[in-house]
C-alpha cells in the first residue's frame, strides 16, 4: 500500500515508517519540524515538509502521493504542557486534523488510522482499561484527541471513510536506528538515561503520595516496535470495519519500579528526589488490549520493561545528543 504518515520525523511515526518500509510498503513523510527531526526520517520515504494548519499544502501532498491510507501521528503530545498552553491543544490538534480528514475525503482515501491516547481517561474507574471504560479526559491533550476520534466517527458516517483508533499508552524503547529525542526532554525513560548517562546530575520523581503502592504514578509502557506492528495489522483489518484499540501490555509499573530497573540495566546509580506532583498526571493508567489481542492476534514481543529500557539505552549510548549527533 501507499500510506502518508503525518509526523513522520517524530517518535512514534518514524519508527511506525521505518517497520511499514520493511514490510515493503510505499511511505511518504509529511512533517513541518516543529518537533519531529529530519535525520529520524527514514532514507527510503518520501519526502514533505509541509504544515496540515494549510489545507494546500496536505491537499496537494495527498493529490501527488495518492496514498491507499494516511497514519496521523502529527501533534502536540504532552499533558503537561497541555495544562499551561490548552489552545494550542485544543485548537491545533483539532483544526490540523480536521484539515487532514478533509482532505483525504476530497483525494478519495479511505484508509485513516489516528494516534489517541491513554489520556482519554483522567480518572479512570478500573484497574484496567478496555475499549468500553467511560471517557472522560484528563487534560486538553487528551480532549483534543477524543474530539479528533469524534469527528472521524462523523467523517466515516457521512463519507465512508475507514478508520481505525490506537490508543497508546506509555510508549517507550527505541529500534536499532530510531528512539525518543524530544526538545525538551520531558518523558520518564528518556530523562532516567539522560541520568544515567552522566547528562543530568538527578531525576526528579513527581509526586510520591498518590494511592500506589509506593505512591508514586503507575503508568503501562510499550515497546514503540510493538506499537508500530499494531498499526498495521490495524490497517490490514479496515478492510472489514472500523476499529478501537488500547495499545498497552496490561502490566503497570510505578515511577520508582522504573527507576530500580533503570538501574539494573545501566549499572548507574541515578540519583531520585521528590519533587511536587505533575499537574493533569492520573495515578494509574494500566492497558487492557485484549481486543486487539483476540481480534488481530496481536502480541507485544519487545515490552518487558527490561527490553524496553535496555533497548532506549542502547540508542542512547550510539545516540548520546539524541538526532543531534
Ligand atoms: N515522571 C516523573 N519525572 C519526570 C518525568 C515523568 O516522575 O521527570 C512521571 C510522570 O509523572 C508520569 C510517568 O513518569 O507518572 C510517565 O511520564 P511521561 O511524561 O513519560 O509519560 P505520560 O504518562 O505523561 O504520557
Amino acid at each position: 500500500m501507499r500510506i502518508l504518515v503525518t509526523g513522520g520525523a517524530g517518535y512514534v511515526g518514524s519508527v511506525t515508517s521505518e517497520v511499514l518500509l520493511h514490510q515493503s510498503h510505499d511511505v511518504a513523510v509529511f512533517d513541518n519540524l516543529s518537533q519531529g527531526h529530519r535525520a529520524a526520517v527514514p532514507a527510503a520515504a518520501q519526502w514533505v515538509q509541509g504544515d496540515l494548519s494549510s489545507p494546500q499544502e496536505i491537499g496537494a501532498a495527498i493529490r501527488h502521493f495518492q496514498p491507499d491510507a494516511v497514519m496521523h501521528f502529527a501533534a502536540r503530545s504532552l499533558v503537561s504542557e497541555s495544562m499551561t498552553h490548552p489552545f494550542a491543544y485544543l485548537r491545533d490538534n483539532l483544526v490540523e486534523g480536521i484539515n487532514l480528514m478533509e482532505a483525504c475525503v476530497a483525494h478519495g482515501v479511505q484508509r485513516f488510522i489516528l494516534s489517541s491516547t491513554a489520556n482519554l481517561f483522567g480518572a479512570p474507574e478500573s484497574v484496567f482499561i478496555d475499549e468500553e471504560a467511560a471517557v472522560s479526559p484528563g487534560s486538553p491533550y487528551g480532549e483534543s484527541k477524543w474530539a479528533l476520534e469524534r469527528a472521524l466517527h462523523w467523517v466515516s458516517e457521512v463519507s465512508g471513510l475507514r478508520y481505525a483508533i490506537l490508543r497508546y499508552f506509555n510508549a517507550a524503547g527505541a529500534s536499532e536506528q530510531r528512539g525518543e529525542h524530544h526538545e525538551p526532554e520531558t518523558h520518564l525513560i528518556p530523562l532516567v538515561l539522560q541520568v544515567a548517562a552522566g547528562q543530568r546530575e538527578h531525576i526528579t520523581i513527581f509526586g510520591d503520595d498518590y494511592d500506589t503502592p509506593d505512591g508514586t504514578c503507575i503508568r503501562d509502557y510499550i515497546h514503540v516496535v510493538d506499537l508500530a506492528e499494531a498499526h498495521l495489522l490495524a490497517l490490514q483489518a479496515l478492510d472489514t470495519r472500523n476499529r478501537v484499540y488500547h495499545l498497552g501490555n496490561g502490566k503497570g509499573f510505578s515511577v520508582q519500579q522504573v527507576l530500580e530497573v533503570t538501574r539494573a540495566v545501566t549499572g548507574a546509580t541515578i540519583p531520585a528526589q521528590i519533587g511536587a506532583r505533575r499537574s493533569g498526571d492520573p495515578a494509574r493508567l494500566v492497558a487492557s488490549s485484549d481486543r486487539i489481542r483476540e481480534e488481530l492476534g496481536w502480541s507485544p514481543r519487545l515490552s518487558a520493561l527490561e527490553q524496553i529500557v535496555a533497548s532506549a539505552w542502547r540508542w542512547q549510548q550510539r545516540h548520546p545528543q539524541g538526532y543531534g549527533t
